[in-house]
């Protein structure tokens, strides 16, 4: 059996995992990062990355297509689009490829080994992998734990046959024709729309009363009636029972069963961390619920050891994973790091796209104190004008004693670019006057985010 010793093991090389190995590799940490699967993880193989290409893709197809239909205001008109989705799977499958090179060859420039295989505690400081070639040990005086997330599957629709998880629908080689989305949070949204455009019968049931209720209804109306105006149809407040003869079973709240006519039933029910068949028992680790408890250095229960990513809570998203790995690298390598940002933005990209960061309006009202609430309708936008794009608005959240933007969200066509703005406002403190003060260029939608500011302050331009 090979044994090799570093400073610094990560395991997982998804975007927690990769960002921090290449971290510590800068700062001259000797790191050893395993991978079992492809470099990248679920974001860059099965999760953001080609969820956004197919989205893209079937954005561009309903487009053509709406211009076949001789609706197109632009006064393009076209004939017979199709759409190939082998073609669009084999061109997203390109760009993921490019990308798993991308990360492999930063980790070599980092000069971070990586050993491929899965790998499996022996104890606090030592870990076993299953290579190709063989067991190999590694002894590290650090170890990152990054072992990230996977599908929630229910017991009584288990994947398989015409039952999938976000990342069968992303390599289908046809469009189904009647598609069945199990859950209306934002994978089930950001797929079924795209799935819709692409021309399936998408329906979509949701447990809650209201999909997407991770948001306020506000900001989730444009959405609500775009999926309406796509021929999704939504049913809220039922349970998903199972499947029978081509249909997904539901249950209605008052105990009827109803058949949802699918060839694919989509669950989208939720994420888990992957804490099981790595050795967790073998290190007995505290856990927060089902994830792995960490501090505000991303420090364990146990000493040396850390976790980052997925595998140790919401929200669940690649930013926060890299942003957790990069700090944690630099605690290794001897930097005094915490945890200290204020927001950790989120985009979902369902059509339109949404944004959040920073506080709700109800989380901001919930700690006291009086609120300056400004929006700006993308209706009153040029540059929304020109695309199309007017459904949607900027809406910003501060105190109203001393002007502090406590939450910045927006909903619109293209609004995911704004997350930038949005988080580096919050990050730098931002006062209203800041932003409403900052000369935003014309015609963006950005400029919808400074008419929100001035409109919280009372003296909007354009409105
Ligand atoms: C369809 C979909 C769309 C998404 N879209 C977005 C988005 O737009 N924006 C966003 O921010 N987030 C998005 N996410 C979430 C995002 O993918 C995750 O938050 C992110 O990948 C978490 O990174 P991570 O490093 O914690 O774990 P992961 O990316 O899950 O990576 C963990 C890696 O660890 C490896 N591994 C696990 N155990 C072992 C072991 N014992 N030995 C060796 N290797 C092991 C796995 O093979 C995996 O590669 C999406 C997810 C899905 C499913």
């Amino acid at each position: 059996m090979k044994e090799i010793s570093c400073k610094l093991l990560v395991i997982g090389a998804g975007p927690g995992g990769y960002v921090c190995a290449i971290r510590a590799g800068q700062l001259g940490v000797d790191t050893v990062i395993v991978e079992a699967g492809k470099p990248g993880g679920t974001c860059l193989n099965v999760g953001c990355i080609p969820s956004k290409a197919l989205i893209h893709a079937a954005e561009e197809f309903e487009k053509v297509l709406h211009m076949a239909g001789g609706e197109s205001p632009l006064g393009i008109s076209v004939t017979a689009p199709t759409l190939d989705l082998a073609k669009t799977i084999a061109w997203k499958d390109g760009i993921v490829s490019r990308l798993n090179s991308g990360v492999a060859g930063l980790l070599k420039k980092a000069g971070v080994k990586t050993v491929h295989g899965w790998a499996t505690f022996r104890d606090g400081k030592t870990v076993a992998v299953e290579t190709e070639t063989g067991s190999q040990v590694i002894r590290a005086e650090a170890i990152a734990i990054a072992t990230g997330s996977a599908p929630v599957e229910l017991p009584f629709l288990p994947f398989g046959g015409p039952v999938i998880s976000s990342t069968e629908a992303l390599a289908l080689s046809e469009v189904p024709k009647k598609l069945a989305v199990v859950g209306g949070g934002y994978i089930g949204l950001e797929l079924g729309i795209a799935f819709a455009k692409m021309g399936a019968k998408v329906t979509v049931v949701e447990a809650l009363p209201r999909v997407l209720a991770q948001y306020d209804s506000e900001l989730t109306r444009p959405v609500v009636k775009r999926l309406s105006a796509l021929g999704i149809e939504v049913i809220t407040g039922v349970k998903a029972k199972g499947t029978k003869g081509g249909a997904l079973l539901i249950e209605t709240s008052d105990g009827k069963s109803v058949k949802v006519a699918a060839d694919k039933i989509l669950m989208t029910v939720g994420r888990k961390p992957v804490t099981e068949g790595w050795g967790l028992e073998q290190i007995d680790l505290d856990l927060a619920g089902k994830f792995i408890r960490i501090d505000d250095q991303c420090r364990t229960s146990m000493r040396g050891i850390f976790a980052i990513g997925d595998v140790t809570g919401e929200p669940m998203l690649a930013h926060r994973a890299m942003a957790q790995g990069e700090m944690v690298a630099e605690i290794v390598a001897g930097h005094k790091r915490s945890w200290d940002k204020r927001s950790i933005p989120a985009v979902c990209f369902t059509d339109p796209e949404l944004v959040t960061a920073g506080l709700s309006p109800e989380e901001a009202k919930a700690l006291g104190g009086e609120l300056k609430i400004g929006m700006f309708p993308f209706a009153a936008n040029g540059r929304a004008m020109t695309k199309l794009g007017e459904d949607g608005f900027v809406r910003v959240v501060a105190r109203a004693d001393n002007h502090l933007v406590l939450g910045i969200q927006a909903v619109g066509q293209g609004a995911s670019e704004l997350a930038a703005a949005f988080g580096l406002a919050l990050e730098m403190g931002a006062r209203l006057e800041d932003i409403a003060g900052t000369i935003h260029a014309h015609p963006t939608q950005g400029e919808g985010f400074q008419e929100a500011a001035l409109k919280a302050l009372g003296h909007a331009l354009h409105i």
